[in-house]
This record gives C-alpha cells, sequence and structure tokens, in this order.
C-alpha cells in the first residue's frame, strides 16, 4: 500500500522548502512527540475502517487514489498552510491556482476564462448557478432526471424553480423533452451533464446547445465526472461530438479530484465569459485585499480554501500536461477500454446482464433473474458475498423500464431495479478484469 519512496521525496521537498526560511532567526514548534504519537496509533487502527479505496478490486464508486506527487505535494504545502483566499494568505498557491485554471481552460479551448479552484463540484456546481440565475432571475434551471441530485438542491438554495428531464434509453437526456420545457418560455439555464454520476452517460451537447440558443438560455455543462475525457483517444464519435462542442458553452465544471489525481477537496468552475466577474463584487470591511492584483477571493464564494489543493494540482499537471497523447489520456484510455471488455464479458456470462453500453468507464449490470424484486435482491447478496471476496463493488437503483430495455423478459414486479455498479477509473483494472470476473462467478454461483 504505502510506497517508501513517496515518504523519501516528502523529505527532500520539505527540506528545500524550509530552506526558502533559514534567513530568519531560528525557530522550530516543539509538540509532545509521544502524546501525538500514542493518538496517531489508534487514528491510524480506526482508519484501516475503510474499504481499499486505492486497490484494483475496488471497482464501485468513482474513488481514484490521488497520484503520489499529488499527495507529497498537498502535504509538504501545509508546512507552509497556505489560504488561496487572499494573496497575503498564499502568494505562490494562488498563482499556482491560476496557472492551473490558464491549462484547465485551455483544455476546452478558453484562452480567458474566469474560474478557480472550489471545495469539489457541488461548490463549484452552486457557482454556475449562481451566476446563472443572476443573469436569469427567478428562470427555471432544468437537468437530466439522471442529473447529479445537486442540481435541484442547489436551486432549491438559489430559489431558481427546476424541472427534471427524462432520459431515454441510452440513459442520455431526450431531446423532445428538453424542447417542450424551453417552448414553455421560462428555462434560463440546460444543465447538460458530461458523464452523469450513476451511468456515465453523456448528454448530447451539440444539439442542446442549438436548442438552448434558439430559446436563449444559457448552457451550463456539469463535467464534474467526465470533464478529462476529451483527452481520450477512445471515445465513440457520438461522445466525443460532445466533448468536441464544450467550447461553446456558458460555463463548466470539472472535479479535478475525480479524474485529475487529486485528493478530495478539489473542485473547479470555470466561465467562459470573465465578465461575470463582476456579480462577486463586494466590500470587505477587513480587506485583505492589499494589492490590485487579482485576489482569487474576489471571484470566490467560498472564503478560506485549501491553497494545498492548488498546489497539489499544480505539480501534477506539470508532471501530466493536459494534453491529447499524454500520459493522463493514456490512462484514461485504459478506463475506457476496461470498461468495454467488462460490459462484453458481462454480455457473455449466465449471470450477469449489462445495461448500457458504456460511454465513458462506468458499468452498470443486473443479476439474471425472472422479476425486479428477485433482481434486487440477487444484486444485494452479490454485493455483500463479492465484498466478503475482497472484491468491493458498488449499487445502483434503476428505473424498472430502463432496466427492461436489456432486460426485456423480466417481470415489473417493483418500480425500481437494484443493479450492480463498478466504475473502472483505475489504469490497473483491464488487467484485473480476469480476477474480477472470476471472483462475480463465484458470487453468482453462490446465490
Ligand atoms: C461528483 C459529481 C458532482 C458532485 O461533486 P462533489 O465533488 O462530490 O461535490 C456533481 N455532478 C456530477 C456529474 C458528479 O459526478
Amino acid at each position: 500500500m504505502i510506497n517508501p519512496a513517496e515518504l523519501q521525496l516528502l523529505q527532500d521537498a520539505l527540506a528545500t522548502l524550509a530552506n526558502g526560511y533559514d534567513e530568519l532567526p531560528a525557530f522550530t514548534p516543539e509538540f509532545d512527540t509521544q502524546a501525538a504519537s500514542e493518538v496517531l496509533q489508534i487514528v491510524a487502527e480506526r482508519m484501516q475502517d475503510n474499504f481499499p479505496y486505492y486497490h484494483p478490486q475496488y471497482v464501485g464508486q468513482m474513488l481514484k487514489p490521488p497520484h503520489p506527487v499529488a499527495r507529497i505535494a498537498y502535504a509538504m504545502s501545509l508546512w507552509v498552510n497556505p489560504n488561496n483566499h487572499a494573496l497575503d494568505g498564499g502568494r505562490a498557491s494562488s498563482a499556482m491556482e491560476k496557472e492551473c485554471i490558464v491549462d484547465l481552460g485551455r483544455m476546452y479551448g478558453w484562452k480567458n476564462p474566469l474560474g478557480h479552484l472550489t471545495g469539489g463540484g457541488t461548490m463549484a456546481n452552486l457557482e454556475a448557478l449562481w451566476v446563472a440565475g443572476r443573469l436569469h432571475p427567478g428562470k427555471r434551471v432544468i437537468a437530466s432526471k439522471q442529473a447529479h441530485y445537486t442540481h435541484s438542491r442547489i436551486s432549491d438554495v438559489l430559489g431558481l424553480p427546476f424541472s427534471s428531464v427524462d432520459i431515454g434509453d441510452d440513459g442520455r437526456m431526450d431531446l423532445a423533452a428538453i424542447e417542450t420545457l424551453l417552448a414553455a418560455g421560462d428555462v434560463g439555464t440546460v444543465v447538460a451533464t458530461i458523464g452523469n454520476t450513476g451511468l456515465g452517460a453523456v448528454d448530447r451537447l451539440p444539439q442542446i446547445l442549438e436548442l438552448a440558443h434558439r430559446y436563449d438560455a444559457r448552457v451550463h455543462a456539469d463535467a464534474a465526472y467526465g470533464g478529462y475525457f476529451g483527452l481520450a483517444s477512445e471515445l465513440h464519435d457520438d461522445t466525443r461530438a460532445a466533448y468536441d462542442h464544450l467550447t461553446e458553452v456558458d460555463s463548466l465544471v470539472v472535479d479535478p479530484h475525480k479524474h485529475g489525481l487529486q485528493p478530495y477537496g478539489c473542485g473547479c468552475v470555470l466561465f467562459r465569459d470573465a465578465g461575470v466577474g463582476r456579480f462577486y463584487k463586494h466590500d470587505s470591511p477587513f480587506t485583505y485585499f492589499s494589492s490590485a492584483e487579482l485576489h482569487l477571493g474576489e471571484i470566490s464564494l467560498e472564503c478560506s480554501r485549501p491553497g494545498a489543493s492548488a498546489v497539489a494540482l499544480w505539480a501534477t499537471q506539470q508532471m501530466f500536461p493536459l494534453e491529447k497523447g499524454g500520459q493522463l489520456a493514456a490512462w484514461l484510455d485504459l478506463g475506457l477500454l476496461a470498461a468495454r471488455e467488462f460490459w462484453q464479458r458481462l454480455s457473455v456470462s449466465d449471470h450477469y446482464q449489462p445495461l448500457l453500453q458504456p460511454e465513458l468507464d462506468i458499468v452498470v449490470y443486473a443479476v439474471a433473474a425472472d422479476n425486479a424484486q428477485q433482481a434486487s435482491d440477487r444484486s444485494r447478496r452479490v454485493f455483500s458475498l463479492a465484498a466478503k471476496r475482497d472484491l468491493h463493488l458498488a449499487m445502483i437503483e434503476l428505473p424498472v423500464e430502463l432496466v427492461r430495455t436489456c432486460l426485456p423478459d423480466l417481470e415489473a414486479n417493483a418500480e425500481t431495479v437494484t443493479c450492480l455498479r463498478s466504475v473502472l477509473m483505475k489504469p490497473e483494472h483491464k488487467e484485473w478484469l480476469d480476477g474480477i470476473m472470476k471472483i462475480l462467478d463465484e458470487c453468482a454461483a453462490a446465490i
């Protein structure tokens, strides 16, 4: 689990950091190392009570281990503990954040976006919808039934009306349903989910942009999960088209703490028109804003934010630039290929039935059964049995009609079906598929 090289790298980086302060009178804070050691041993034991997220046999939720360079840069920066609210709190880390934003914006073809890091996708979406509401006061937000639940909650927080849009058999928003809502005349913003959390389906962005423009609505792309896949070369054409049009959306959210190899606490919001920065204006009575240069707190709803997140992201983007054909892209391709192969293997299995063909690296599958209740019960049993064999899956509750598009003989004796869900986001997943299938087959035989 722990590569000793990481600890050496951290020590070396800390030594260089400390060199920057050696002109000061010597001062090393002391603490009770014995007491700390005792507590830390207890903490380490308590932390054993987690699923093994770092391991390829964790194929459940969207959990990708941070790259060591991110982890080390993050840890190292804690000895300074910068705050990216204001330059006075973190000059170096604020500069790194701005450079990260330039690179992230460039990935979407934007030269001069307004943007900053956030605590995660939820805060980032909150800011995007807040700006949307300022530009279209009181107007409706619409998003897919499979959109992240955060959009309806955020709309509620912002006092904006919200409607969810039906999806088709492919898990993407139904275009006719979008148009019906737009035609009612009160829609201000269409949220297109670029890789929905449950199914990994990518909404049809080119057509959504066209519809939204016709009805004078904004388009916000929630690419919290899928935002990096534009770098990949293995996308199918239809999915690729959505990525090629991201440059035209009004705002966009991407979570570096999902596919960007970052520790939690790293989301990002970008606005194509930097002019929306005017909405953030405030007069702080205790102004930290001591220079004319942009302080990130002037364009962000959150105040104190970890500079460490920017330091970690900057280090990662140096090592793995956001470019097609690069290492990051190769890893994303491995995930796409792993998902397709997993889907294929499940489709020839006697025990499992995969649902939608994966657009990204998420595979959803049902356990073969006569009816919906039995399928749900079997999914839960496979989930538990697999965990006992150190294979960790996730579950998803899906409308029975969606499941029946792939399992037409399934008797619909319940509204929803519990299915299994696996996110194959680790580069190693593809090589581990043999072992994963073997355990899945053992579990199916055991129930
Ligand atoms: C994860 C996710 C979110 C929420 O982001 P957090 O970082 O968990 O706050 C929003 N939208 C989508 C599509 C997501 O996958």
